[in-house]
């Protein structure tokens, strides 16, 4: 592969990942790791095998949920080689208003206010305070992954559009950290090290470090008890997730499989680290059945190929 083809196959590897963690991720979403192994005694690993219960039979097999539709409002802002705000906004509400069937609490609470696309910082810094500073939750993180394919100004870009509905630094830490390991690893062909990523942490927030740390020393995937009754949906726990695939899944497979089974918010989970798989590995390393097998994959793959190339016409 020549450079360019080899950006598009990460990029590509990138917004399958996204999806697909998404999509196989709702199999286990909410469930105890031990509920997760009942309910799929050979493991969770294909579509097909997603229990239909009142939860996961509201949607098609091997659909994606809120975290991709959501980056989808991101990606089709894209215009002029960045990402408009102002737009992304506007498509966050417009999808609000088509009454989705999953939205996390915070989001919520912030997209659904009158004048959300005048002012949605505001709202969103309002609901911050409200909470006494403490709501931190993942659904800013969820969607950044096509943050980190822009070419340039990524960490402004995770920062502005994560504050569009979570102004914790936590939070706006995750993102950038998420958005700029994607980006290096596509664009710059190098892999964010430990030490580079404290350092980020570092800017944004100190409770920050000792997650990646955790992530970082824990060759099992137990360590971070995705499953934790009390904080499943917090940031730092999903960016742990993502960056243990980072740091110790050796394919995509193997990290989209060992996320999804262990439960917890696991298609949050799945999207943000199997974007990072995608970004790591490429297209070419993700297993033909899960793109293939993907619901409303045409529509999909149309979108996310004329947005990358978009992004490479407008870089050149
Ligand atoms: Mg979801």
């Amino acid at each position: 592969m020549n450079d360019i083809e080899n950006i598009k196959d990460k990029m590509l590897g990138c917004l399958y990942g996204q999806a697909i963690g998404d999509a196989l991720g709702l199999g286990s979403e909410f469930m105890k790791k031990d509920e997760v192994s009942k309910k799929y005694p050979d493991g969770l690993c294909r579509y097909e095998q997603i229990i239909q219960d009142a939860h996961r039979g509201r949607w098609p097999i091997g659909a994606w949920t809120d975290d991709t539709d959501m980056m989808l409002c991101i990606l089709s802002a894209f215009e002029h080689g960045k990402f408009n705000v102002h737009k992304v906004a506007q498509n966050f509400k417009d999808w609000f208003n088509g009454e989705p069937m999953d939205i996390g609490g915070h989001t919520f609470k912030v997209l659904c206010t009158r004048d959300y696309v005048e002012q949605p910082k505001m709202w969103s810094e309002l609901w911050w305070n409200l909470s006494n500073r403490e709501s931190a939750p993942n659904g800013a993180l969820m969607r950044t992954s096509v943050v980190g394919l822009a070419h340039d100004n990524v960490e402004i870009q995770a920062t502005e559009i994560c504050k569009l509905t979570h102004y914790d630094p936590r939070c706006i830490g995750s993102c950038v950290i998420a958005s700029l390991i994607i980006h290096n690893l596509v664009w710059n062909n190098y892999r964010l090290l430990y030490n580079d990523i404290k350092e980020i942490a570092k800017k944004f927030d100190e409770r920050i470090i000792e997650w990646v740390e955790l992530a970082y020393r824990n060759i099992d995937i137990s360590a971070l008890d995705l499953d934790q009754k009390y904080s499943t949906g917090y940031t730092l726990r999903t960016l742990a997730a993502a960056l243990w695939c980072y740091w110790h899944a050796s394919s995509f497979k193997e990290g989209l499989l060992a996320i999804v089974n262990e439960g917890g918010d696991a298609d949050t989970n799945g999207a943000i680290a199997c974007a990072v798989l995608g970004a790591k590995f490429g297209y070419s390393s993700v297993p033909k059945y899960y793109i293939e097998n993907l619901n409303n994959r045409a529509m999909y793959h149309q979108q996310i190929t004329t947005f990358i190339n978009q992004v490479i016409d407008e870089k050149a």
